[in-house]
């Protein structure tokens, strides 16, 4: 079957790179390498491949050296992986790229977020061909590992000196797809704490009433992280304006703990995944836990698997150049935005932390969002729409003074 999308060479660069199936577990990365050099060689640019924290963990940069090298660069990010696919539920295999006769192409990756890193690429190709040069070397970054946390990629990468030579001054990463016409854009993430409260008591006969046991504990911390939860549910369910990227979220996600059931046991552990509103103290926060732990009855450990710190958001005001430049090419494109705070983790908030403004947005509206779902899918045509976007934005960020 045959269509109007097929013989698109960027269709086909986007297809090509789709069926790449660097997916979760034990990714290898040599596929997409060496695809990205082929790119870089159509493009005439230079790649270089950095290894940050791990032999198997290459982060490779094509990179458009502007006309003042001295002004600091604009990063345009994308990671390679993608997550895990459960096959059976898929109408097209996830790494053949299938395009249909409405030009869905489906992939997984195709909206999380290879299309971005080749939308980037198709952008670049064509504001070469037409003879462009900007002020601001441009650097193309593809990274490993962001689906599991980015530990041996851009985590690392940010603190060395490779990454300090690029001399980065903004960068453009993933968003999301947009359900509508209104295409979300992200300056800020949440601060991800799965909190462990290891939880003592007095162990005895089930027969009995013993004081001061862990099921006692237990409760009231329930108690407490559960109304801190309602409060944010009824928060945003009674505030238009916000979105859930705005609230702290809790959940209870992991509970063990007893012995046997006629034995009052000596510990139980609760464990609970919390992403902490970027307009909230850590440090009150914590002590309202400690509090707790405490007003429970004592003898209880916190401990945190994870306990990232808070990150200053990206500003969206006058005082950010590269906000301005990126909001008046939206508007003169007539595209709807929403700013909002992104609901999970990406590499953008280790760009962030070395105090580089970074933008979270993946131009795709009317667009039902799929990330990390079966069935993931593309239009075509929002591809090249994308692409189309992207030759306005990066020349905007691009030629800035
Ligand atoms: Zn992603």
């Amino acid at each position: 079957m045959s269509n109007k999308w097929e013989n698109n060479e960027e269709i086909q660069f986007f297809r090509e790179y789709l069926r790449i199936p660097s997916v979760h577990p034990d990714v290898d990365y040599d596929p997409c390498l060496k695809f990205i050099k082929s790119q870089a060689d159509n493009l005439n640019l230079p790649m270089k491949i950095y290894y940050p924290a791990h032999p198997k963990k290459p982060i490779a940069i094509i990179t458009w050296t502007g006309i003042k090298p001295e002004l600091p660069s604009i990063i345009l990010n994308s990671h390679m992986d993608v997550v895990p696919v459960f096959e059976e539920n898929w109408t097209h295999p996830p790494f053949s790229a299938d395009i249909d006769s409405e030009g869905r192409i489906f992939a997984r990756g195709s909206q999380d977020m290879k299309c971005v890193g080749m939308q980037y690429l198709a952008a670049i190709r064509a504001l070469k061909k037409e003879g462009h040069k900007f002020k601001r070397t441009i650097h193309i970054v593809f990274v490993p590992d962001e689906e599991i946390g980015g530990k041996l990629g851009m985590c690392k990468f940010v603190h060395k000196d490779e990454f300090k030579a690029l001399n980065a001054g903004f960068s453009f990463d993933e968003g999301v797809a947009g359900p509508d016409e209104i295409y979300p854009v992200f300056y800020a993430e949440r601060s991800i704490w799965h909190v462990f409260f290891k939880i003592s008591g007095t162990t005895g006969h089930g027969s009995l009433l013993h004081k001061n046991t862990a099921g006692e504990k237990l409760n009231y911390i329930m108690q407490k992280m559960f109304a801190l939860r309602d409060h944010e549910v009824k928060r945003l369910e009674n505030n238009p304006e916000l979105t859930i990227g705005d609230v702290t979220t809790i959940n209870l996600t992991q509970l063990k703990g007893g012995v046997q059931s006629n034995v009052v046991p000596p510990l139980f552990v609760a464990c609970f995944d919390v992403r902490i509103a970027i307009d909230v103290d850590h440090i009150k926060f914590e002590n309202q836990l400690k509090q707790w732990c405490e007003e429970a009855g004592g003898g209880i450990e916190l401990e945190y698997e994870q306990k990232e710190v808070r990150v200053e958001p990206t500003k969206i005001d006058s005082s950010n150049k590269f906000w301005v430049a990126f909001k008046k090419t939206v508007d003169e494109l007539g595209l709807k935005t929403r700013p909002q705070v992104f609901p999970g983790g990406t590499d953008s908030r280790y760009i962030r932390e070395v105090g580089i403004p970074a933008i979270g947005f993946s131009p795709m509206n009317n667009t039902p969002i799929l990330l990390h779902d079966h069935d993931e899918f593309l239009k075509a045509d929002t591809y090249l729409n994308g692409i189309e976007i992207y030759k306005k934005l990066i020349p905007a960020v691009a030629n800035l003074e």
